[in-house]
């Protein structure tokens, strides 16, 4: 037994059906990928990898990268996925901290890679984005059938570096459990089947692509328009023959841009899913206006896979993550006790998808995970009567100003309507009086320029004095990474000086 192997890829093997369909407008077929898999697994086992052994993978995505996570799986190694643009130096972290059997890299990058590995007794292989490589030389010369090695559901499966939003990032262990669970529930609850073809326009680095959008897919049997990215003309070539899209919400900002985004362009698509960061109630709203669809916006995290989503019928409540999943316990706390409907505190969860700590970091883990098992995210929201969740935004991002607290979700929401401001950022800097002040970082509207007077009049009429920004900066985007999250670490870095 291999629990996730054999639900998400032993069932491809021999069918003909296509299952992935390329930005160059080829088609893998699941056989053709069941092979590339089982290949790929024999080329790990020739380089040594056994059970439990890290696998740590940076590169573009292809199919050949997604079938790499299969082969993971079937050598009962751990598949550890890592964001493309991390430098050398970030590398070294990983490296150090991983201590991978193997790192699959860009055979472009060898001359750096090599050696780096080798401090760490590590094996380099090169996979490129077009599926050429040391690993694909070795993995040609492997059968086309392997058997996966056994493994039970506690065992590891990944180890998935969280984002590094709040500070350096931690790996979550998963394990087979752990994604299986979440890909069951969320297949059934989004209704996949084999009759979807879902948009892929994520990155495999990351939980939403990897976890969320593959493993629900092939766990339903459902194709992939697997592109290597969001390119909004590609996204727009595929809309019509596709029936689902999970995006983060820049990708629905930058549909929204797009003129060509219309009520029959999406008329084949049955669902659009949001997540990974905030999807403004306005952006919800424009979308349903130009087409008709309703986002379905969810939310969860590296450390659990998917905790909450809204309802597939019934209300998809603007601004709301929906509500607990099934078999995902979630309670809402402050000064150690649940809060009433409507208070904020911070979200724990519990269940099936919950992580088993972080690799490496046991002081950590013993912070965030419970030892019964409820796991503190972080994140804070209020829940209503009918179960709807609310994040209004994250306790390490919670501003404390001459002692009060102040939500930034608050300030922004009231800002991202003011004339010039296309969205903002508000954080809290130090200050010598208050602790830290409020400051706002506002990006201007295309074309457009905020009036600062105009701006702090509106904030007096509209909120307490305590929640006004001190100050304002006015630049042309906030900074954000590749899953759209904004940096405010960064922000707060880059302005720390301004009150002190
Ligand atoms: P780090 O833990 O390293 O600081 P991170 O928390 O950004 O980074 P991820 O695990 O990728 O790393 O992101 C999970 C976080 O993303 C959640 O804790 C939450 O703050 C945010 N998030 C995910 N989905 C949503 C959503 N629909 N709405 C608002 N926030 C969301
Ligand atoms: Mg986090």
């Amino acid at each position: 037994m291999n629990p996730l192997f054999d639900r998400l890829f032993a069932p491809l093997a021999g069918q003909d059906r296509p299952l992935l369909h390329l930005a160059n407008g080829k088609q893998i077929s699941a056989t053709a990928f069941a092979i590339l898999v089982a290949r790929l697994a024999g080329a790990l086992v020739t380089l040594g990898v056994e059970p439990g052994d890290r696998v740590a993978v940076q590169v573009a995505k292809s199919p050949e990268a997604l079938a790499l996570y299969g082969a993971t799986v079937a050598a009962g190694a751990v598949f550890l996925p890592l964001n493309t643009g991390y430098t050398a130096a970030e590398l070294d972290y990983f490296i150090g901290n991983a201590t991978p059997c193997v790192f699959v890299g860009d055979p472009a990058q060898s001359a750096a890679l090599v050696p780096l590995c080798a401090t760490h007794g590590t094996q380099f292989l090169g996979l490129s984005g077009d599926g050429g490589g040391s690993l694909m030389d070795l993995a040609a010369r492997q059968e086309a059938a392997f058997a996966p090695v056994d493994r039970s559901g506690t065992d590891l499966a990944a180890i998935l570096y969280t984002s590094g939003t709040t500070g350096r990032s931690k790996g979550a262990m998963l394990s087979h459990e752990n994604l299986l669970s979440n890909a069951q529930v969320l297949a059934d609850l989004w209704r996949f089947t084999e009759t979807d073809v879902l948009l892929h326009a994520l990155p495999i680095f990351h939980t939403h692509g990897l976890f969320v959008a593959s493993n629900v897919s092939l766990l339903t049997g459902a194709q992939m328009v697997f592109l290597p990215g969001f390119d909004v003309e590609a996204v727009i070539a595929a809309l019509p023959k596709s029936t689902a899209m999970m995006g983060v919400p820049t990708f629905y900002t930058r549909l929204l841009d797009d003129p060509r985004l219309t009520r029959d362009l999406v008329g084949h698509m049955r669902l659009f899913i949001s997540g990974s960061a905030p999807l403004l109630s306005e952006t919800h709203i424009a979308f349903q206006d130009r087409t008709g669809q309703r986002i379905l916006e969810r939310y969860g995290m590296t450390e659990t896979n998917m905790n909450t989503s809204n309802p597939y019928d019934g209300d998809r409540r603007a601004g709301t993550v929906g509500m607990a999943l099934p078999g995902v316990d979630l309670r809402i706390m402050a000064g150690g006790n649940e809060v009433g409907a409507g208070e904020v505190g911070v979200i724990e969860v519990r269940g099936p998808n919950v992580f088993q700590g972080y690799w490496q970091m046991p002081d950590k883990t013993a912070e965030d995970l419970r030892p019964d098992g409820w796991f503190i995210t972080g994140d804070l929201a209020t829940r209503d009567t009918d179960g709807y969740v609310t994040i209004v935004g994250r306790a390490k991002d919670l501003i404390i100003t001459g002692g009060y607290n102040v939500y930034p979700k608050e300030v922004e929401e009231l800002l991202d309507t003011l004339p010039g401001i296309a969205e903002s950022a508000v954080i809290g800097l130090p200050h010598p009086d208050f602790g830290e002040a409020v400051f706002a970082v506002l990006a201007r509207a295309k074309g457009a320029e905020p009036d600062l007077g105009q701006i702090r009049a509106a904030v007096a009429t509209s909120l307490a004095k305590f929640k006004h920004p001190k100050e304002y900066a006015v630049v042309d985007a906030l900074p954000r990474n590749a899953m759209g999250k904004v940096q405010k670490a960064d922000l707060r870095k880059n302005h720390a000086s301004q009150f002190t």
